[in-house]
């Protein structure tokens, strides 16, 4: 499974874009793409599709079709998970009303092995690693799609197993009232890359906010002198952002699922008849010239730390939401302001063992677009 380069750099231009900036992103977007979305704005006025998401765990599957959406239209694209669905069915069971309404939905659209009791008891029972059966599945992706008539939308989770793949392939008739295309958009991205996505990863306790110490790091970095460890301050909250246990070990816990995910992005890549989107997230450091910008590679932020600083900035160091009225106190949070942030190339191995870089997502988004335009003949 070898996914091609795509090119986005334009010969001739040679501005520079601050890709962290709302409006130079806007600009960038404009310049490399702005014929594609134009064309992809006036299809989705009459026209919908579905696509579905496939690519290994953490690989920013979510990342890019919300880019995608906000970017082109987001009243006429949507995205949506099957964890998510998964979750909000859990807060249905909790309310009589509400279980009652799915009790019904089930009842008429469920085809299956299970009778209704052993679907609740399913449903009720479940933990996070079990799967729920996949004619289960199907039924709930059915009533999602129900509730956004007419919207263009991403899936993600969908197909998660190798049986679910011929499901995925059907689901456009299963369903039946779309004749809209549907595509497969495989994301392929080096595990070296997830491994450090997760390793680096910072989570704000109020607004789940997710950044990377090393990667992605928010405007303003602390240091903790106590604990000898930076830590990132959330844009929207000034929450001291934390790491979640396990972190630290990368991909090792999901070695397995990142095998599965793997067959299942090889099987649909080996199809015929469904029209694909390849989209890789890496590109050998010997080529990189002559297809990206270097501002569209993902840097690596370098973190050190001035002692002799005194100045201290307040920062919230906050467990969950109901801490979030504290008010802040400089003696309890206070921060020192010596910490210097410096950017360098990052090179990592990809799974060949190529030196390579990643690709932010914007140039990611860009292929995305481009080759959307080209599967649905704009
Ligand atoms: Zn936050």
């Amino acid at each position: 499974m070898e996914f091609p380069l795509f090119k986005t750099k334009i010969k001739g231009l040679e501005r520079k874009f601050n890709l962290t900036d709302p409006k130079e992103q806007r600009e960038y977007f404009e310049l490399k793409a702005g014929k594609e979305i134009e064309k992809l704005r006036k299809y989705l006025k009459g026209n919908t599709f579905i696509a579905y998401l496939l690519g290994k765990k953490n690989s920013g599957k979510g990342t890019y079709s919300k880019m995608f959406a906000e970017l082109v239209s987001p009243e006429r694209v949507g995205h949506f998970s099957i964890g998510d669905m998964v979750r909000t069915v859990d807060l249905e069971l909790r309310d009589v009303k509400r279980k009652k309404e799915l009790s019904s939905f089930l009842e008429k659209n469920y085809r299956g092995r299970f009778s209704k009791e052993e679907i609740f008891r399913i449903l009720e029972k479940r933990n996070t690693k079990s799967l729920l059966p996949t004619e289960l599945i199907l039924a709930l992706v059915k009533r999602e799609i129900e509730r956004r008539e007419r919207k263009a939308f991403f899936i993600d989770g969908f197909p998660r197993d190798l049986d679910q793949i011929s499901f995925s392939l059907f689901f456009r008739d299963l369903i039946g009232h779309r004749d809209d295309p549907d595509i497969f958009v495989l994301i392929d991205v080096p595990e070296n890359v997830i491994d450090q996505r997760i390793k680096w990863r910072r989570v704000c306790p109020i607004c789940q906010t997710s950044r990377n110490l090393k990667l992605l790091p928010t405007s303003k970095v602390g240091y903790d002198e106590e604990k000898k460890e930076f830590y990132l301050i959330c844009e929207n909250n000034k929450a001291r952002m934390v790491k979640k246990e396990g972190d630290e070990l990368g991909i090792k816990p999901i070695r397995e699922r990142l095998k599965v995910d793997e067959k299942l992005m090889e099987l649909a890549f080996s199809l015929y008849g469904i029209p694909k989107i390849l989209l890789r997230n890496s590109v050998p450091v010997t080529e990189a010239k002559n297809f990206v910008d270097d501002y569209e590679i993902t840097p690596e932020y370098v973190l050190e730390w001035n002692k002799k600083s005194k100045k201290v900035h307040p920062v919230r160091n906050l467990k969950n939401k109901r801490d979030s009225n504290i008010k802040l106190s400089k003696k309890q949070f206070g921060v020192s302001d010596g910490v210097k942030v410096k950017e360098k190339p990052w090179i990592f191995l990809d799974d060949k063992g190529v030196p390579s870089f990643s690709l932010l997502p914007q140039p990611v988004v860009i292929s995305m677009i481009k080759q959307m335009v080209e599967v649905l003949n704009l």
